[in-house]
């Protein structure tokens, strides 16, 4: 399965990254390979000629947006292009990054306590299309040779959704940014049918989207045809309350087939002989207008799909057997994608242990602290302001900061120089977030050992492959945290850091691990220790370390570690509400109200009490 964004598995890595092809830039640019030709390649599978020319409606204007490479050198195709007007701002898309995610247009369960999907209620065999066709699949027009329709106002959504009510199967991919709003925006949806090609602008029309396209998605009668579609089902939802029935993955089914490779690219190359340009499958996708080559990038996306359906529908069924029935198996996998529930990430109290990266660097407790402080800083204005935590602060400066434990606004400048504008306008708070830390650092001890016994151990194992519960955590890297200035060298780097395993389908590391990590507490009600340091500025009387016994320590730490195991056994909605990271509601009332009261008490004071209490009981 994928997950959080950030960076697409080696599997599916664009080809020029694996080949050392991209360069670095700076900026949030890349260099990369540009305008490499189609060709056809031999011994593909797919025979069918082109079904004759369609004439092209090519609604595309001359779109294409020139970076101005100097001839002969490669163009740049930004993942993050700063001169885009915020789309939050232009179209006015207005996100709660705070309260747990609501399936607000399904049904819920008998007792109320979760969401029903419309597929619990549709057997996998009715997906099943066990029909052998008469004649052999036809490859679809070329591109250019095929009629296409940029969605970019109400009508031609209306119109779009009039379309699909006609046909029977369509293909279905977006692109997304997350690099500049907190959960990510998903930027376009391409749609195509047997005979057309369409791309929404889904910024724009974004509210609009789940009242025209979610009854086709949802309709069980209409085969929809996607490629590593993990992510794609959690966008869905979460941007327009879309939710699918009768899928079918052609990156599932390319595994189940064995294939070589699951990558769309390697699909397209093995059944239709088209080499897909990769080099925009990362590009800034707020772009508008849409970059003609952009258009085309991602028109190819879905424009063939229909066709490798056919292909690997047929090769499905011809390599199934009585006892295993190939095809069947696709639709269950396709299916139990589906199933999913997007949840938004939420702070925990350990969240910041799963930043990526922390466990390569021995920290101790004070850096820990620091660590703990600043991913707290950093969650809020991310939150608050929709941006990703990686351009607040990339994980690898937020470490840097940690190690070097800066105490005045010179040092912390020197650290970051100017990159982060976030932390640029902040210095002061951040300063004083690290000094609140360092005051507290002795509750990170139990932290810090646990951390370096963990690191020693998995160093003695480092040859045995990671156990699910491990690789979950090494994945559990923060969506979107890419560091612009150090894209190229980052960002195939950090494509191995997500990627769970060779997963594959859309290759990016497993939602269910951000989902794992979604913790659904309202962030405002979380008792965490980052959050400690931050909302309790007053609070520096240093505690009397000595007056507590190291036992309650361990105590308190252990408290304050306990939810990670929470958050990495998959939580349900309502679920935790009861018990807001380990701790009852008691607790949590105790230790707001001595904190509101203004008490003589620290934090740490309250734990220690609070764990050995009778109120623990
Ligand atoms: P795709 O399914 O290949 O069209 O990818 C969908 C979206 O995933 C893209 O719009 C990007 O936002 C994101 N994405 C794809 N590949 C990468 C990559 N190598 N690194 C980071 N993000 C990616
Ligand atoms: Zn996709
Ligand atoms: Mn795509």
């Amino acid at each position: 399965m994928d997950g959080p964004e950030g960076v697409r598995g080696k599997e599916e890595a664009a080809p020029g990254r694996e080949a050392g092809d991209a360069e670095e830039a700076g900026d949030g640019f890349q260099l990369v390979t540009h305008g490499k030709k189609k060709k056809r390649a031999s011994g593909q599978e797919g025979g069918g000629a082109g079904s004759g020319a369609v004439l092209g409606a090519g609604s595309v204007g001359a779109l294409t947006k020139d970076k101005g490479a100097a001839p002969g050198t490669k163009p740049k195709v930004p993942f993050h292009d700063p001169s885009i007007p915020r789309p939050q701002d232009v179209y006015k898309i207005r996100v709660d990054n705070y309260k747990p995610f609501e399936h607000v247009w399904l049904e819920r369960s008998e007792d109320g306590t979760r969401p029903v999907h419309p597929l619990e209620k549709l057997p996998v065999e009715h997906f099943v299309d066990r029909n052998v066709p008469e004649c052999e699949p036809v490859k679809p027009a070329d591109i250019e040779d095929t009629p296409f329709t940029l969605v970019e106002d109400h009508k031609g959504l209306m119109e779009l959704a009039k379309k699909l009510k006609s046909v029977t199967e369509f293909a279905v991919d977006l692109e997304h940014n997350q690099y500049r709003s907190f959960q990510g925006l998903t930027c376009l949806m391409q749609i195509s049918t047997r005979r057309e090609d369409f791309i929404v602008d889904t910024l724009k029309l974004r509210i609009y989207i789940g009242l025209y396209l979610q009854e086709p998605f949802k309709d069980p009668t209409k085969r929809k045809v996607m490629h590593g579609v993990d992510r794609d089902i959690m966008w869905l939802q979460r941007d327009f309350h879309i939710y699918v029935c009768n899928l079918f993955d052609t990156g599932q089914a390319s595994r189940v087939l064995q294939m070589e490779r699951n990558s769309l690219e390697h699909l397209l190359l093995h059944f239709c002989g088209v080499t897909a340009k990769k080099e925009y499958q990362n590009a800034d996708w707020r772009s508008r207008p849409l970059p003609e080559e952009m258009i085309k990038y991602a028109r190819e996306d879905t424009h063939y799909l229909l066709y490798i359906y056919d292909l690997m529908k047929q090769r499905l069924q011809r390599e199934s057997t009585p006892e295993n029935d190939l095809l069947l198996e696709v639709h269950k996998r396709s299916n139990e994608i589906c199933l999913q529930f997007y949840e938004k990430e939420l702070l925990t109290d350990t969240s910041y242990l799963h930043i990526y990266g922390l466990q390569e660097h021995e920290l101790n407790a004070k850096q820990l602290a620091v660590v703990a402080a600043l991913h707290g800083w950093r969650d809020r204005i991310a939150r608050q302001e929709d941006e990703s935590t990686g351009y607040v602060l990339p994980n690898k400066a937020l470490i840097e900061i940690a190690k070097q434990m800066p105490t005045d606004n010179g040092h912390l400048k020197r650290i970051v120089k100017s990159k982060y504008p976030f932390v640029e306008s902040s210095l002061d708070e951040i300063i004083y977030t690290i000094w609140n830390a360092l005051e507290y650092s002795y509750a990170f001890e139990g932290i810090a050992e646990q951390l370096k016994k963990e690191r020693l151990e998995q160093l003695a194992l480092k040859s045995v492959p990671a156990s699910d519960e491990t690789t979950i955590l090494d994945a559990e890297s923060d969506r979107s945290n890419i560091d612009p200035a150090c894209q190229s060298s980052v960002a195939p780097s950090s494509t191995a850091n997500v990627n769970v395993a060779s997963d594959g389908g859309a290759g990016f590391m497993n939602e269910t691990a951000l989902i794992s990590s979604i913790h659904l507490e309202d962030n405002t009600q979380t008792i965490s220790s980052t959050k400690i340091f931050e909302t309790l500025p007053g609070l520096t009387r240093p505690i009397n370390k000595d007056a507590l016994s190291n036992n309650r320590y361990q105590q308190a730490t252990e408290e304050l570690k306990r939810p990670t195991l929470g958050a990495l056994g998959n939580s349900a909605p309502g679920r935790q509400t009861e018990n807001f990271g380990g701790f009852s509601k008691e607790k949590i009332c105790v230790l707001l109200f001595s904190f509101r009261v203004g008490a003589m008490w620290t934090t740490l004071d309250l734990l220690c009490f609070l764990t050995s209490s009778s109120l623990v009981g």
